[in-house]
């Protein structure tokens, strides 16, 4: 292993985060699984945290500690993914694909009176358990 921080080719919030949690000997799977209760719990409480962060400066700023706040959300979002052996990327495809099926083939959008972008016709729901079957996962049986 070399030492110290080396700039990467890739800035993709997974490769950053993994070299992260790799330097600091933070747990990370490269397989979805479930994970003990306390971990899990954990990380959903980093998460929150940082969240409550966004929320406090959403409003009143300044706009660098909302930028900040907005990137450890997802800094923490993608470490938790890690440490699940979620593959986020793949998930966040996912979603947009999903996104995406919101247009009509018209090109039409339909929105709520606030500008909500509502699901039409073609929408098709994400299949985020197909995402993660393709990564390894093994649902527990019913
Ligand atoms: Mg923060």
């Amino acid at each position: 292993m070399g030492g110290g921080y080396s700039r990467r080719m890739s800035s993709s919030p997974a490769d950053l985060v993994r070299e992260f949690h790799r330097a600091f000997g933070l747990d990370a799977r490269s397989t979805p699984a479930q994970v003990p209760p306390e971990l899990a719990a954990h990380r959903g409480e980093l998460l929150a945290e940082e969240a409550a962060e966004v929320a406090e400066v959403s409003v009143t700023g300044p706009l660098d500690k909302l930028a900040h706040e907005l990137a450890d959300v997802v800094y923490v979002a993608y470490g938790t993914a890690l440490v699940h052996g979620i593959d986020l990327d793949a998930v966040i495809a996912e979603i947009h694909r999903s996104n995406m099926t919101k247009l009509g083939p018209d090109g039409q959008v339909a929105r709520r009176a606030d500008g909500k972008v509502l699901k039409g016709e073609h929408y098709q729901a994400p299949d985020v358990a197909g995402v993660l079957r393709r990564q390894g996962w093994l649902p527990a049986e019913d």
